[in-house]
């Protein structure tokens, strides 16, 4: 029986066991940054001192997890500081299973197996709490859903009106085709670094020492391979292509949720979402405020002045605007339900049209004639009301 000297969290830290906080803390620091993954990448060995290090500095540098464990040479949460019946936490176990007044030789013989003690059903479960959940890794069954993704999709101006289909590549999370998801591969094998394939590990309690079903590889001595395609993360960056309706309509900033078109989940979680956010692209003279469509169009002095009926663009074409006699500089007219269809309230905005009344040409004598009659007829200075406010 191999013993588990990797559990000496002060071997582990390098440190002396009577060694303080500050020691503790500055040697694990240089032990993690050493052993950290981020500047290991691929190296099983590092990654396995660097959990040993973060596990070890987790208990020691907590003073009650570390009087725990120099008392009995491993830290649980549900052993009290203080020894066997000094805590709240004391007999919680049953009849006979606090740990003063257990008899630990019932268990070195570990070929008993399990259950065939009194109580050893329910002191083995404790030690498979002990090493199983110690660990700081994520256990390989816990559905885990997908994350969302984000992408920005342009539009021109008359695909946001009338809606569009795209095609998007994205990049998303799938669930690897080598392993299934599981991250591992059948076949091969290694042998378990934990008990060097003897599928038990030795604990001390104390000055007493114990053997129990290696909880790493559950007692089989062999750990199955991560898989090499996915390097055991279960999912793979793969490029795909979604179909995406764009409503009629669409509004720029809008987000867009495709569903289940994120990264996919862990262990048969499901997948998240993809998140399309709508940017369109500006028109030349169209403008959009909510379902009503803004325009700006240029009339002549005598349609303004005389009164008349233009035609002016709309999203669906050309239409007649009845220009009134006497209109006025950027005097706005509406058209009812020539805006944008809104699907929800199933109508339409409107069209706005602001009219800029241009000055004529004059190029020749014959308009020069006209507009000096035109002054001396309509002699009213335009700049009167400005002046009586002077
Ligand atoms: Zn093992
Ligand atoms: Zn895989």
């Amino acid at each position: 029986m191999p013993a588990t000297s990797k559990q000496d969290y002060y071997e582990v830290l390098s440190i002396s066991r009577d060694a303080k906080a500050d020691d503790i803390r500055k040697s694990y620091r240089k032990l993690a940054r050493k052993y950290h993954p981020d500047l290991n990448p691929g190296d099983k060995a590092a990654e396995e001192r660097f959990k040993k290090v973060q596990e070890a500095y987790d208990v020691l540098s907590d003073s009650k997890k570390r009087q725990v464990y120099d008392q009995y040479g491993f830290y649980s949460d549900n052993i009290p500081p203080g020894g066997p019946g000094a805590g709240p936490g004391a007999g919680a176990y049953g009849p006979g299973m606090g740990f003063g007044g257990f008899d630990f030789s019932e268990f070195a013989d570990h070929g008993a197996g399990p259950g065939t003690g009194p109580g050893g059903a329910g002191f083995r479960d404790i030690f498979s709490q002990f090493f199983g959940g110690r660990r700081g890794e994520r256990p390989a069954t816990v559905p885990e859903k997908g994350s969302d993704l984000e992408y920005g999709l342009n539009i021109d101006f008359w695909e946001s009106i009338r809606g569009t289909q795209v095609r998007l590549n994205i990049s998303r999370q799938e669930t690897c085709d080598t392993c299934g998801g599981s991250g591992t591969v059948g076949g091969a094998t290694t042998v378990c670094p934990e008990c060097d394939g003897t599928g038990n590990v030795t604990q001390m309690a104390g000055a007493m020492k114990f053997s129990l079903t290696c909880p790493r590889c559950d007692g089989k001595g062999r750990l199955r391979n991560a898989c090499p395609t996915c390097h055991g993360d279960g999912r793979l960056s793969k490029p795909d292509v979604v179909e995406v309706r764009i409503p009629p309509g669409v509004q720029a900033g809008s987000r867009l949720r495709v569903g289940g078109k994120g990264n996919s989940g862990r262990n048969g979680a499901p997948a998240g979402d993809l998140y399309i956010t709508v940017r369109v692209e500006p028109h030349p003279f169209f403008e959009r405020d909510g379902d009503d469509i803004h325009i700006r169009v240029p009339v002549s002095v005598s349609e303004a002045g005389l009164g008349a009926k233009i035609e002016v663009p709309t999203i669906d074409g050309r239409a007649l605007l009845k220009v009134p006699q006497g209109t006025q500089n950027l005097q706005k007219f509406r058209l009812r339900e020539k805006g944008v269809m809104n699907s929800r309230k199933n109508k339409r905005g409107d069209e706005i049209v602001e009219v800029v009344i241009q000055a004529p040409n004059v190029h020749d004598e014959r308009t020069k004639e006209l507009l000096r009659e035109l002054a001396q007829v309509n002699a009213e200075d335009p700049r009167k009301e400005m002046w009586s406010k002077v």
